[in-house]
């Protein structure tokens, strides 16, 4: 068509509900959605680090175990209450694994170096 066609405002579509938006509309007029999220103040928006079941994971002896807890005491997503209860249940596992590892390898070293002894006869 002619110039007056080109110098109309191009429509944004609305990510969100997919209405036309006029394209300097800082929000969707039908469902309120940013138009430019990028805009949108940084900062809003918890860590993705914070994230509570990544944090549920890294407690686990598998993970991070004890070495996670700073994150979960950073975290907005546990309450104060969540957080204690977390940290004992860390800290009591941690035990058992370590009395575990400790009741498994020591006598697996001992066994170790009686079978070296018969062996080289120190
Ligand atoms: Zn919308």
């Amino acid at each position: 068509m002619g110039p007056l066609m080109e110098e109309l405002p191009t429509p944004a579509t609305c990510a969100g509900c997919g209405a036309f938006v006029p394209a300097h509309a800082a929000y969707c007029s039908q469902c309120g959605r940013p138009m430019h999220p990028t805009d949108a103040p940084a900062g809003r928006k918890p860590k993705w680090y914070y994230n509570q079941w990544l944090i549920l994971f890294l407690l686990t002896p598998v993970a991070l175990g004890p070495f996670a807890l700073p994150l979960l005491w950073k975290s907005p997503r546990f309450t104060p209450a969540a957080k204690l209860v977390l940290t004992l249940l860390t800290l009591v596992w941690t035990a058992a694994f370590v009395w575990y590892v400790m009741a498994k390898a020591v006598p697996a070293i001992q066994n170790e170096m009686r079978g070296l002894q018969s062996i080289y006869q120190f």
